[in-house]
């Protein structure tokens, strides 16, 4: 027999992953509490088991996660110093904190890919701006190259690519992972997800077109147009991830495919993921849904795609900020097949991820079509700039 409202499911972060999270809890009326420190996110408007506080905080992760049977995360920007101890205290937590300490750290997860032979782009670690400019004088970094920052970089923020000697002066002055720059033919994402009973399951392929400078998705499709060889070897090399790190709950494993057809790692994030947006409308299990009954340990379900889908990522537009107005959505509403998730936020700035649309239907050409026309027409703006 299960129990569907037994266990107090909280979430750290209150953004539009735990909003949703919480949105695929809802059918079966699971438990779930959600901390956030303020009521102006995306998961307040659902979730009325709501807890003000700092996920960074150490006291008040604590005293969350205290009250709470299962604690899970919706970022990994937390304390897992908290995490830690609420875990030797008995807790469940999940993702288990020392998966969630190896990704929180691009320079961890890098050695990581590197002692299990898992493939990533070569690589080395910096400790600031001087010593990768020594580096680059002893030619052990050739350019062009990409610069990361090790911690607390997100949607492109913390990553850059250096093209010569004119751009040294925007390295950052920080800790970070400096690799080769790939030749990308295609960036893809598997969505990986194992339950407590070790068992995994893997959503399909999807592929990722960015922005070209913002280094931010735009769009996504699935199926993706890659061969069907190199998506096998991508879903093998996902699921070895998830079973090095030990991990319970969804893992997002984003790759490059090389113009060699090679696959390399690029990052993982241990939580429900931007590129597994259309899995709500387009798969049998959603995302959010899969990593509920993985933490909850109970059966997984399917992963299966029923349709072909495109996912439209309704970002901020440039030289806006302020107070949010939608343009374009009458013709988005008359579309079958589209649907529109808004997240709440009042207001917009260049970039900021305000919701997304995600298009299904047979046809994925059809649908990348109807897509691309989407993302043309929409735009998110402010009252005044
Ligand atoms: P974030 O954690 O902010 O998402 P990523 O490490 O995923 O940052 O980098 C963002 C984007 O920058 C990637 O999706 C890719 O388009 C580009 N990028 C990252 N690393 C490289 C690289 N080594 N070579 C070429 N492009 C890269």
């Amino acid at each position: 027999m299960i129990d569907f409202q037994h266990k107090r499911i909280g979430i750290l972060g209150g953004g539009q992953l735990g909003k949703m999270l919480f949105q695929a809890g809802s059918p079966k009326h699971l438990s779930i509490h959600i901390m956030e420190n303020v009521r102006d996110c995306p998961a307040y408007a659902v979730c009325p088991q709501f807890t003000i506080g700092d996920i960074k905080n150490f006291d008040d992760v604590l005293h969350f996660g205290r009250k709470m049977d299962i604690i899970t995360i919706e970022i990994e920007n937390i304390n897992v110093e908290a995490l830690e101890k609420l875990e030797a205290e008995g807790k469940e937590v999940y993702p288990q904190p020392s998966a969630i300490k190896i990704i929180k750290d691009k320079g961890l997860q890098k050695r990581f890919y590197d002692n299990y032979a898992i493939p990533t782009s070569p690589f080395h670690l910096y400790e600031s701006a001087s010593d990768i400019k020594k580096a680059i004088d002893n030619a052990e970094i050739l350019y062009p190259f990409v610069q990361k920052l090790r911690k607390d970089g997100y949607d492109g923020k913390g990553v850059q690519l250096i093209h010569s000697a004119d751009e040294l002066n925007t390295l950052f002055d920080a800790p970070s992972v400096v690799e080769n720059k790939v030749e990308i033919e295609a960036e893809i994402s598997v969505i990986v997800a194992r339950n407590k009973n070790k068992e995994i399951t893997t959503f399909p392929p999807v592929q990722m077109e960015f922005h070209p400078t913002a280094n931010l998705v735009e769009f996504l499709f699935s199926p993706s147009d890659i061969s069907e060889n190199i998506l096998e070897d991508a879903d093998n090399i996902a699921r070895e991830i998830a079973e090095r790190l030990d991990i319970v709950g969804l893992l997002a494993v984003e790759m490059f495919v090389t113009k060699e057809k090679e696959i390399l790692v690029n990052e993982v994030a241990p939580r429900p993921h931007n590129s597994g947006h259309h899995t709500i409308e387009a798969n049998y299990t959603s995302q959010y849904e899969q990593h509920l009954r993985c933490i909850l340990g109970l059966p997984s379900g399917s992963t299966k795609a029923h349709h072909a889908a495109a996912m439209v990522n309704v970002l901020g537009a440039e030289g806006y900020s302020g107070q949010v107005k939608y343009l374009g959505m009458e013709d988005v509403l008359r579309e079958e097949g589209a649907y529109i998730h808004l997240y709440g936020k009042t207001t917009t700035k260049p970039f900021r991820k305000m919701g997304h649309i995600t298009i299904i239907g047979k046809d994925i050409l059809h649908v990348k079509n109807k897509a691309e026309n989407i993302f043309k027409n929409v735009k998110v703006i402010s009252e005044s700039k």
